[in-house]
């Protein structure tokens, strides 16, 4: 059975990562999405949100998982039983980190590969930050989300303001 992992923040996911997952999913058995909890990047989300809001998106795909990881990725690949880490390319500006990020991956994990999804066109300007900057400012933000999930973000900001009144 091939199995692989697209770790990352999804703070929260986006309609890019959603493409990235649907075309996973059409070439493996199994995917395992892994949310990586890392408080020193300020998420906006928890990480239980961010599970909640990826469970929420992939509901149909019924070889995709989400579970929330801390560490290493190649140990979360590990013990998934995952040959492959999956990881999404937009512009040249994410080339020379994700090489780098998958160059040392294959020295401590030799027996784990990397996977380069080239985006699609339409998703390759976006971001989670630039989203929630322009929620932030007050723009609009439903092109480059679910629904639901772009219902959260204005929820969040609007607590987040109440908060600092
Ligand atoms: P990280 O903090 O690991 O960069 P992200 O949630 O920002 O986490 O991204 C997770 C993965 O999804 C990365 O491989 C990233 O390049 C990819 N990704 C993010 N946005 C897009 C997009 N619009 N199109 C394709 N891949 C994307």
């Amino acid at each position: 059975m091939s199995v692989a992992v697209y770790p990352g923040s999804f703070d929260p996911v986006t309609l890019g990562h959603y493409d990235i997952i649907l075309r996973t999913a059409q070439v493996m058995d199994r995917v395992v999405i892994g949310v990586l909890n890392n408080q020193a990047k300020k998420p906006l989300f928890t990480v239980e949100e961010r599970v909640a809001m990826l469970k929420s998106v992939t509901s149909d795909l019924p070889n995709v998982e989400i579970q929330y990881f801390e560490g290493l990725t190649i140990d979360f690949a590990r013990k998934n039983k995952a040959k492959v880490v999956v990881r999404g390319l937009r512009a040249v500006t994410d080339f020379e980190y994700e090489l780098q990020l998958a160059q040392t991956n294959r020295v401590i994990a030799p027996e784990i590969d990397t996977m380069f999804l080239a985006t699609s066109l339409k998703y390759s300007y976006l971001s989670s930050s630039m989203v929630k900057e322009i929620a932030s400012l007050g723009g609009d933000i439903k092109e480059f989300l679910h629904p639901q999930i772009a219902a959260n973000v204005l929820k969040k900001y609007a607590e987040l303001n109440q908060v600092r009144r």
